[in-house]
């Protein structure tokens, strides 16, 4: 269910809108590349090198912040847009914790791709693909991707390429683990509409099942342990909202239990760390009065039911939401491209990929080559927004 938890559908009358499907890929924008002489493997098709008169093609991978402030201001009477994302369409990330407690209603902070840049729902050669980027292959000016297709109805995955005029990558970066066994396996992120429903599935699914007859106390408590790991601001902000949410919605509504939902926020280090001492103390002021306990620890281990800690304490939780920061995504890491600090995709001060032309890379996945003497930009919208500008 990847594919489909990665699409939001709205309800809104759109005109000609383009379907994508494999079809489609036959038509007359889309070009096969010859595969003569192989007969076993299944010819690889895709968008080929535009000619005159067609207009350049801009190939954007990513529809976050970064890719799609970016398509938002491309000027579709010059060029063709073609965008590579997971998913079709943009979080609006700064209010995903109000989603996972109800205070927000998931379709606020998703917005469509083609309502941002229409262009893409009707020109001709503007596209949407529900693809991964696989790879780039720069010296023929070349993408090359994946479909994402596994479903009920499954469908096996397939490969096209896609050649660019001009191709900027956006395509951000991953929740980091640090490799710590367990963490992809039984806690959350927060990171894409799919995984705030995850939360809000799970903390209500927890608080009906503790006022089940049968359950025993110590279950209770665990069921209705809510752990947040990592106390920069998303994990902060979220723990917030729990609590919120415990003192507005549960204990009127789940009273029964009231006495038993707990929130922890472990941190290794001071909460918000990067932040301003006053703002520092503030938050944790604001957090221990509305009832978050703060732990400092460092996880060592996660299992179903409960993190250990690297000083030997068990925590049981219900809920394990994980919020450590980000880092480079394994298609950052495995592109062969030179690096910025940190393994990010190294920019010159224009933002291009110096050994790669007519590439250009923004927002989390990027930063500033060594030699340019600029440090890397924080991971923050407000960055990738304003990159767009310069690209
Ligand atoms: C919960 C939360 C709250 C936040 N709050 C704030 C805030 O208040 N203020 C602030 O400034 N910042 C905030 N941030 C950070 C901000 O969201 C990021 O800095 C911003 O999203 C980065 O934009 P981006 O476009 O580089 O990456 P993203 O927005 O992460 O977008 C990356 C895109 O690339 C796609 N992609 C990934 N791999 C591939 C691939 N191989 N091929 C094609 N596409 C791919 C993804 O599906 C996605 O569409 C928050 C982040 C989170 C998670």
């Amino acid at each position: 269910m990847y594919w489909f938890k990665n699409l939001t559908r709205f309800a809104y009358p759109v005109k000609h809108r383009a379907k994508f499907t494999p079809t489609l890929f036959s038509l007359q924008h889309i070009h096969q590349f010859s595969t003569a002489g192989d007969a076993a493997a299944p010819p690889t098709s895709g968008l080929g090198p535009t000619k005159k008169p067609d207009k350049p093609r801009v190939v954007v991978l990513g529809s976050g912040w970064a890719g799609c402030r970016l398509m938002k201001g491309i000027d579709s009477s010059l060029y063709d847009i073609v965008c590579v994302s997971p998913r079709n369409h943009m979080v609006f990330t700064p209010l995903l914790a109000s989603t996972c407690v109800g205070t927000l209603e998931f379709r606020s902070v998703a917005e469509p791709i083609g309502r941002i840049q229409p262009a893409i729902s009707h020109e001709p050669g503007s596209f949407f693909f529900l693809a991964n980027c696989k790879g780039l292959d720069a010296k023929n000016h070349e993408v090359h991707c994946q479909t994402i297709t596994d479903g009920l109805q499954t469908l096996d995955p397939w490969d096209f390429k896609i050649s660019y005029d001009k191709l900027v990558i956006a395509s951000g970066a991953e929740a980091s683990t640090f490799g710590i066994k367990g963490v992809k396996e039984h806690a959350i992120f927060l990171r894409e509409v799919y995984h705030a429903q995850e939360i809000r599935r799970k903390l209500l699914l927890n608080l009906m099942l503790s006022d089940v007859p049968g359950v025993s106390d110590e279950e209770k408590r665990r069921l209705l342990h809510c752990v947040v790991v990592g106390g920069g601001p998303t994990g902060v902000e979220f723990s917030g909202e729990l609590s919120d949410f415990i003192m507005k919605d549960v204990r009127q509504r789940y009273s029964h239990v009231k006495d038993y939902i707990n929130v922890t926020l472990i941190e290794a280090n001071d909460i918000l760390s990067s932040f301003d001492d006053r703002l520092r103390v503030y938050a944790t002021n604001q957090l221990t009065k509305s009832g978050v306990r703060l732990v400092r620890g460092t996880v060592k281990d996660v299992q179903p039911k409960k993190i250990v800690l690297s000083d030997g304490t068990d925590v049981p939780y219900g809920l394990l939401v994980w919020s450590t920061g980000v880092g480079p995504s394994s298609f950052v890491r495995n592109m062969d491209l030179p690096k910025a600090p940190g393994g990010r995709i190294g920019i010159d001060e224009w933002l291009r990929v110096p050994s790669a032309p007519d590439v250009f890379a923004i927002g989390d996945c990027s930063g500033y080559l060594e030699s340019t003497g600029k440090s890397t930009l924080p991971a923050l919208a407000q960055v990738a927004e304003r990159e767009r500008g310069s690209t």
